[in-house]
C-alpha cells in the first residue's frame, strides 16, 4: 500500500516522463521499515515523542522517511518499555535500536569528507583520545624546541598563556579546525534536509513551525517521556537523569562558546587581551560554562556506562563515549587552567587544554554532535509536516 503523497509523487513523475525508481533499503533501513509497519497498526506509543504522529501520516517507508524519522528518534527508550511486542516476542519490535542503527549509518552516510565518518565511528573513543593526546603532545613538544629545553613546560611564563603561544599564533592553529568543522558539519546536514524534505511534504519552513521545533530542542522537551516523568536508562523506572545531565552538557557548550566569543570581541573591539578575571563577562560565562559541562558530562558517562543494553546501538558506544569523555577533558583542563594561573604549571595545561579543545572540534562532525544538529533538522521538517494536511487521514497529529 502507498500513502496517497508518495502516489501523487509517482504520478506527477510518470506525467513528466521522469521514473524515479525507489533507492534499495539496507539491512538496518528495511528492519525500520518492518517494524514501522509493526507499530503503525498498533500505535499504542504515539503520545511518547514526535517519532509516532510522524509514522501515523505514512503507510510505507522509503529510505528519506526512515532517515528523517531515524533522526527524530533520540533514543529515549520509552516505546522500548511499553512494548509488548518486544524481544523476545517473536516481532522482536525494538525501536531505539534500529532507529539507532539507521542514524549511525545516516552520520556517515552525510559525513564530509565520507572517510572520516566511518574512521570515527569505528574507534570513536580511541580516535578522540588519541587525537587529544596526540595534539597535545605537539604543542608540549612545540614549547620545548622554542623554550628553553623540557624546563619551559614547568615554569610561570612571563604573560600569561599568551606568554607560551602567541595570539596570532593561536588563531593560526584554530581558525582553519573551526571553519572545517563549520564547513563539514554544514555540508552534511544540508544533504540531509535536500534528502528529507520532498519527503516530508515538501513545504517550506514558516515561523510558527521554526518556533515550536526550536522550543523543543532548547527544552529537550522529548526528553520528558511525553507525561513529564522522564525517559529510562537502565530499567523500567523512569528518570528525569539524561535530561538534566543533556541541559547541563548543551548549556555548558553553549556558554564556553559565548565565553570565547565575549573574549574575541574584547581582544578585537575593547583592546583588552586575556587572560580575564571574575567578574569580566568572559570569565563569569566560562567559569559557569566549565562547571556546568564539567557535571552534564560526568553524569552522561555514569548513564551510558549503566544504560540498559537493549537501548541503541551497542557499536556506538564507544563513538558517544568519546564524545563525552573530550567534552569532559576540555572542561576539567579549562578549569584546571584556571586554578594554576601565576604557576609553573600553567604551560603543560595549557598544552593539554588547547589539544582537548583541537580534537573536539575537529571530531565535532563526525559523532554525538552531529546527532544534535540533525535531529534539529528533523524537528524542524517534523514541525513543518505537521502543518500540512495529513496525507494518510488515519492518525491524529
Ligand atoms: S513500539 Fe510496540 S507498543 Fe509501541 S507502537 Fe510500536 S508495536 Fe506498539
Ligand atoms: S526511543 Fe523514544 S524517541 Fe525513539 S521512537 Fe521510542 S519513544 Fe520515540
Amino acid at each position: 500500500m502507498q500513502s496517497l503523497e508518495a502516489l501523487a509523487r509517482d504520478a506527477r513523475a510518470l506525467a513528466n516522463g521522469d521514473v524515479v525508481p525507489a533507492l534499495p533499503l539496507t539491512g538496518a533501513e528495511s528492519e525500520v521499515a518492518r517494524q514501522l509497519q509493526i507499530c503503525n497498526a498498533c500505535r499504542y506509543c504515539e503520545g511518547f515523542c514526535a517519532v509516532f504522529p510522524a509514522m501515523t501520516r505514512r503507510l510505507e517507508f522509503p529510505k528519506a522517511d526512515i532517515h528523517f524519522l531515524a533522526n527524530l528518534c533520540h533514543n529515549c527508550g520509552a516505546c522500548l518499555h511499553a512494548c509488548q511486542y518486544a524481544p523476545p516476542h517473536e516481532f522482536a519490535v525494538n525501536i531505539p535500536k534500529a532507529m539507532a542503527q539507521v542514524r549511525g549509518q545516516t552520520y556517515v552516510d552525510y559525513a564530509w569528507p565520507p572517510a572520516l565518518g566511518t574512521l570515527y565511528q569505528r574507534n570513536g573513543l580511541t580516535l578522540a583520545l588519541a587525537s587529544a593526546a596526540g595534539l597535545a603532545l605537539f604543542l608540549v613538544l612545540a614549547v620545548a624546541l622554542h623554550g628553553q629545553g623540557l624546563a619551559a613546560l614547568w615554569s610561570t611564563p612571563v604573560g600569561g598563556f599568551y606568554g607560551i603561544f602567541p595570539h596570532n599564533l593561536l588563531v593560526g592553529l584554530f581558525a582553519p579546525v573551526f571553519l572545517f568543522t563549520t564547513l563539514a558539519l554544514g555540508l552534511g546536514v544540508r544533504r540531509f534536509w535536500r534528502d528529507v524534505t520532498p519527503a516530508t511534504s515538501g513545504a517550506p519552513l514558516s515561523a510558527p513551525a521554526t518556533a515550536e521545533a526550536t522550543n523543543a530542542v532548547l527544552r529537550l522537551k522529548y526528553l520528558d517521556g511525553g507525561h513529564g516523568d522522564g525517559c529510562h536508562n537502565e530499567d523500567d523506572a523512569y528518570t528525569l537523569a539524561r535530561r538534566r545531565c543533556h541541559h547541563l552538557t548543551f548549556y555548558g557548550f553553549v556558554l564556553c562558546f559565548a565565553a570565547t566569543s565575549v573574549a574575541t570581541l574584547y581582544h578585537y573591539l575593547l583592546g583588552q587581551p586575556a587572560p580575564y578575571d571574575l567578574p569580566s563577562i568572559p570569565k563569569l560565562l566560562g567559569a559557569a560554562g566549565g562547571v556546568s559541562l564539567l557535571l552534564g558530562t560526568a553524569g552522561l558517562w555514569r548513564l551510558n556506562l549503566r544504560r540498559h543494553p537493549e537501548h541503541g546501538d551497542a557499536a556506538q558506544k564507544p563513538m558517544d563515549r568519546g564524545f563525552i569523555a573530550l567534552l569532559f577533558l576540555t572542561a576539567a583542563s579549562g578549569l584546571a587552567l584556571w586554578a594554576a594561573r601565576g604557576t609553573a604549571a600553567l604551560p603543560l595545561l595549557l598544552c593539554v587544554h588547547l589539544g582537548a579543545v583541537m580534537a573536539l572540534f575537529a571530531t565535532l562532525p563526525y559523532g554525538k554532535f552531529a546527532h544534535g544538529i540533525f535531529r534539529t533538522a528533523a524537528l524542524l521538517r517534523h514541525a513543518v509536516e505537521k502543518r500540512q494536511p495529513n496525507p494518510v487521514g488515519l492518525g491524529a497529529d
